[in-house]
């Protein structure tokens, strides 16, 4: 590809300031939250409106260029990084809010626009955008769109793909169309929900119709301490199979107990406890209350030692802080982590979260947990030194081996991150041929020459010579392969 050709074409119909082809600025764009994987792509632009986006896909189409789309680089399966040249478009400068509709309670986004700035703009108006990643100050909704993300409150309210009505898309080949619209119900295939969770392999975002929530009269979070794991892991059980709705269940371990009263000098969490549970309550107040009391019992029923609740926003955003800081606090603890992403049957969780306290003294690495527990969704964080000499290949071979776990308990190999370029490998794990297949016509018919964000979600033989688990099978037969044959 004459990458000098392109730079020239996209500055003849993008401003100037638009195109960053300098490398020391390039740099900036090499990884995303996956820092284990890092790529400089050749070239990048930041388009301020659809017109721009369209120019620069139809270029990408002319030249056969591949292009990748990126939101805030928040992401955790390298979906928003060019591992092979490629364009990398960047929707930072499209961050204008362009309708709000309380009436029928929607808003309309330019894809750039950050997670919390949704609910910022309405909450005055007592209105609130329900999807909320860790990552909501940095991440955009267009990543949010491209992943299909979840977070805190998606356990009573449904991931992002719920919250999403209608998409204006900037197709491979640069045709810009409208897929759902405004109305919560339509005719038509539901192309939107195909489009949402396609990681960028289906085209470019560049506006977000989005539902917004009334927000509840009365919310309430329960803390409930515990001396192990498995016992928090019984409370959650407990609760979701009661009478009691929590809008998030959210759980921390020691080590991120410890990393978060280190760091955030906070006193709400006991430096003694194992295990954490965080359970927030919403609804009309008479509910709330009786779900209270109600959450307060089972907590105590599983084992907890201390339940304590917390009514009034500014003590609910203290109990809060710490889960929603926990990451941070252990990426200042630890030199870095490698964050995965799995879910089990919410009845497995005692018996996974010890599994995983049993792999990772096998592996010889430290792994803290701090998750979205309502849901099952695991995010145990390998903890390492990245300049311990092959230390890369030891990390992702613990984090395959929980992944392997989450499937023999009859989960999946992600929840909310993504495969992108991370989990490709493993797909064939969770999917059959047949499924693979029929997954990938889809993508063909949208994405025929394959330049929307190559080489994510699907293994292919150039990536995934050979799946790790496929290995662990050969070596179980007593069959070695080469060293080159894991590609990771
Ligand atoms: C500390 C931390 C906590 C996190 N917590 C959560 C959590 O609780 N829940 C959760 O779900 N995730 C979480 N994440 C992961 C991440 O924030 C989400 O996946 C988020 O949606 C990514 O948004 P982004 O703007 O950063 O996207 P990027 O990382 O830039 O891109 C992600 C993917 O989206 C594609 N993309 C971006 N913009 C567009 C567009 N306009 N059109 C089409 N494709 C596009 C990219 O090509 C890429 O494949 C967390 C990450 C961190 C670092």
């Amino acid at each position: 590809m004459d990458w000098r050709q392109l730079e020239h074409d996209l500055r003849q119909q993008l401003p100037a300031s638009a195109v960053v082809a300098a490398r020391q600025e390039l740099l900036a764009y090499d990884c995303d939250g996956l820092t284990l994987q890092r790529h400089q792509p050749p070239l990048v632009v930041l388009p301020e409106t659809t017109a721009q986006v369209a120019a620069a896909v139809r270029l990408c189409h002319q030249h056969g260029v591949p292009f990748v789309a990126r939101g805030s680089g928040t992401g955790l399966s390298g979906g928003a990084v060019a591992e092979a040249p490629a364009l990398v478009i960047a929707t930072s400068r499209m961050r204008r809010i362009l309708g709000i509709d309380l009436d029928n309670h929607t808003i309309t986004v330019e894809p750039g626009v950050i997670n919390s700035w949704v609910t910022r703009a309405v909450a005055g108006d007592g209105f609130y955008y329900a999807p909320d990643p860790s990552s909501q100050v940095a991440c955009s909704i267009g990543g949010n769109v491209a992943e299909n993300s979840g977070g805190v409150h998606c356990l009573k309210y449904g991931v992002t793909n719920n919250h999403v009505l209608g998409l204006e898309v900037v197709l491979p080949d640069g045709t810009v169309t409208q897929l759902g619209g405004s109305l919560a119900e339509c005719p038509e295939l539901d192309l939107r929900g195909v489009f949402i969770g396609s990681e960028g392999t289906l085209g470019i975002a560049t506006a977000v119709t989005l539902r917004l929530l009334r927000a509840p009269q009365s919310v309430a979070v329960l803390l409930a301490d515990f001396s192990s794991m498995e016992a928090a892991g019984e409370a959650v059980r407990l609760v979701t199979a009661a009478a009691v709705q929590p809008a998030g269940m959210e759980m921390m371990d020691r080590l991120c107990l410890e990393a978060v009263n280190d760091s955030l000098g906070l006193e709400d969490y006991p430096r003694d406890a194992a295990a954490v549970l965080l359970i927030e309550l919403d609804g009309q107040q008479r509910e709330v209350d009786a779900a209270i009391a109600l959450a307060s019992r089972l907590c105590r029923q599983a084992g907890a030692r201390q339940v304590r609740a917390a009514r009034d926003p500014e003590q609910c955003a203290r109990f809060w802080k710490g889960r929603k800081n926990a990451i941070t606090a252990l990426g200042r603890r630890y030199p870095s982590y490698y964050l995965q992403d799995g879910v089990v049957p919410r009845s497995q969780l005692p018996r996974v979260l010890a599994a995983i306290e049993t792999l990772s003294a096998q592996h010889g690495l430290p792994v803290a947990n701090v998750f979205h527990a309502g849901d099952g969704n695991l995010h145990p964080l390998v903890l390492y030194d990245p300049k311990v000499p092959g230390i890369s290949k030891r990390v992702k071979e613990l984090g395959a081996a929980i992944l392997g776990l989450c499937l023999d308990v009859g989960g999946s190999i992600s929840g909310e991150h993504g495969v992108g370029s991370d989990k490709r490998c493993y797909m064939d794990w969770m999917y059959g041929g047949d499924d693979l297949a029929t997954m990938l016509l889809v993508r063909q018919a949208l994405n025929p020459d394959g330049l929307a964000n190559p080489d994510k979600q699907f293994p292919t033989p150039r990536t995934c010579s050979e799946s790790v688990r496929r290995v662990q099978v050969l070596q179980a037969e007593g069959i070695s392969l080469p060293a080159e044959a894991l590609v990771f």
